[in-house]
């Protein structure tokens, strides 16, 4: 078993996730993982950071496929015992102008942004080391989108005693009422992309205060944090920041000093924790 620390980063054959790789091979002091769900494009991706002169390591992941979140947990418990930074980058979205009914699209978005997400949490924490970093891209746009709640969904979503499981009934509950239609009826926003990353903010809100909890002293600090708005295939051309600058954020947050308490279970934006 190799002692070297190891950071994974989900979604990184492009655009946010493969900037976070590209600063994580320079800056991190261990083995660096770009992952994808296509092999073909992660392998690209790794031989296309060779030519700069960085060196990443690749496996498969598509973290809607629970089996292969499930074979990348056992070859990090065989090869690494474990594993010291995690950044859950991987996310999908709708196009404004994509005419998919909203029902399909709250289903498919919530499908990879939440559970997708969750699941790779699920399998993935309990394999952090002490003084590990766990890093959830969420987006401004779930502050936006919790401002567009009704007031008790608000007050749900902002509680300290909510639990995983109320959370995932939540985010199965909206993508339900899309269905039936009554999404607005019963105190959604009209945004998929937005209760998705609402529902990635709450679950790291939750999962900092199950660490505090559970694993007192193993010094791990999780956050979740928006990149800003980025040149990307998701985000388009006219985008304020380039990728490298998206990245900035999470690999702040991934790096974090081993000496450090804070951030954690908070939402941080530009280097900054905001308000939820
Ligand atoms: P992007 O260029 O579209 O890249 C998304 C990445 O996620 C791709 O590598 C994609 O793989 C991967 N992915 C999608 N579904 C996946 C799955 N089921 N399993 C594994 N990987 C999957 O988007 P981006 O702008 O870099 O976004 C990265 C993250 O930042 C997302 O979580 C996004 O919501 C968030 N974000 C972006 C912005 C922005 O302005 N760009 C703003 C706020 C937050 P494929 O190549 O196979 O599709």
């Amino acid at each position: 078993m190799s002692s070297v620390p190891v950071a994974v980063v989900t979604g990184s054959n492009k655009g946010i996730g493969l900037a976070i790789v590209r600063a994580l091979c320079r800056e991190f002091q261990g083995d660096v993982f770009l992952t994808a769900r296509d092999p073909g494009r992660g392998q690209q991706a790794v031989a296309q950071l060779q030519q700069e002169g960085l060196k990443a390591f690749f496996h498969q992941l598509d973290i809607d496929d629970l089996q292969s979140i499930r074979a990348l947990r056992d070859f990090l418990k065989e090869k690494y015992g474990g594993l010291d930074v995690l950044v859950n980058n991987a996310g999908i979205a709708f196009k404004v102008q994509d005419t998919t009914p909203f029902a399909i699209q709250a289903e498919v978005t919530l499908k990879t942004n939440f559970f997708g997400t969750r699941n790779v949490c699920t399998e993935l924490l309990p394999l952090v080391k002490p003084y590990g970093r766990v890093v959830n891209v969420s987006s401004m746009v779930s502050s936006r989108a919790l401002q567009s709640c009704s007031p008790e969904l608000q007050q749900k979503f902002r509680s300290d005693t909510i639990t995983e499981e109320e959370l995932v009934q939540l985010m199965a509950k909206f993508v339900e009422d899309a269905k039936q239609g009554v999404h607005s009826r019963e105190g959604w926003p009209n945004t998929a992309y937005g209760v998705s990353k609402i529902g990635v903010t709450v679950l790291s809100r939750i999962q900092a205060r199950l660490l505090s909890q559970q694993r007192a002293g193993q010094h791990i600090l999780l956050n979740a944090c928006c990149p800003g708005w980025v040149r990307t295939d998701m985000a388009g051309p006219k985008a304020t920041k380039s990728p490298e600058e998206g990245a900035e954020t999470p690999v702040y947050l991934a790096l974090l000093p081993s000496d450090a308490a804070a951030p954690h279970g908070q939402f941080v934006s530009d280097k900054t924790v905001q308000p939820w």
